[in-house]
């Protein structure tokens, strides 16, 4: 897989609007500012991917990336961006747990949370729906450059502790896209998951 080929595909609103459920993607969530932008660059070695979604008015959408005709990378809305009304928030709620439901192609998902911040509500959340729709996720703790490296690895064990109840479901890792530590990782990860012979659906 050439992370380095990504091409926009479309955005989307809602799960009708989404290109054709075929194929394997992998989702990417996260609250805003989690690191989420910075890590798609750094994984894919280009702005572009994350300029695209950041473009005024695709924020809010889920936008989706092909590395080639099968497989997918997909950008969800960042949650809790700015002072949005309750009831626009209950709104995207209902499409993101509408798409990670129903979107047979989503065969993954990858959480980012800031190190220092982790498991937030909007990451419990996601967690519980992971779990209900029995999807995998990979948790990337961004930003670890900004802690020394024991304290980064005590704070990843103290978190995988609290994710035992997940089991198998939920793996994590460090990550900073300031120092480029963990894209081998994640690209190992989502090589696994994209490649996975065991999966059926293509
Ligand atoms: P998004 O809202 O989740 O897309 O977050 P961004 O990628 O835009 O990052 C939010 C802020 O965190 C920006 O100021 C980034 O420069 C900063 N940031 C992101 N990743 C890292 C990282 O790995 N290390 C450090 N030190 N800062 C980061």
């Amino acid at each position: 897989l050439n992370f380095e080929q990504v091409t926009f595909i479309k955005s989307a609103a809602k799960l009708s609007q989404c290109p054709e459920d075929k194929g394997r993607e992998v989702a990417f969530a996260g609250r805003s500012n989690a690191g989420k932008s910075s890590a798609l660059n750094a994984l894919t070695g280009s702005k572009k991917l994350a300029r695209t979604s950041k473009t005024p008015g695709r924020t809010q959408l889920i936008n989706f990336f092909a590395l080639s005709e099968t497989y997918r990378l997909v950008d969800l809305p960042g949650y809790g961006y700015a002072k949005v009304p309750e009831a626009v928030k209950a709104e995207w709620q209902k499409h993101l747990e509408d798409y990670l439901q129903n979107r047979d192609s989503l065969i993954g998902i990858i959480l980012l949370m800031d190190i220092r911040h982790p498991l937030k509500e909007f990451d419990q959340i996601m967690l519980e729906w992971a779990e209900y729709y029995q999807k995998p996720v990979h948790i990337l703790l961004t930003k670890s450059d900004k802690l020394k490296f024991g304290a980064a690895k005590q704070a990843a064990l103290k978190i995988q502790r609290e994710l035992k109840p997940f089991g198998n479901l939920v793996s994590l890792q460090l990550f900073s896209s300031l120092n480029k530590m963990g894209v081998d990782e994640l690209k190992k990860q989502l090589s696994t998951w994209l490649l996975d012979e065991k999966i059926i659906n293509v």
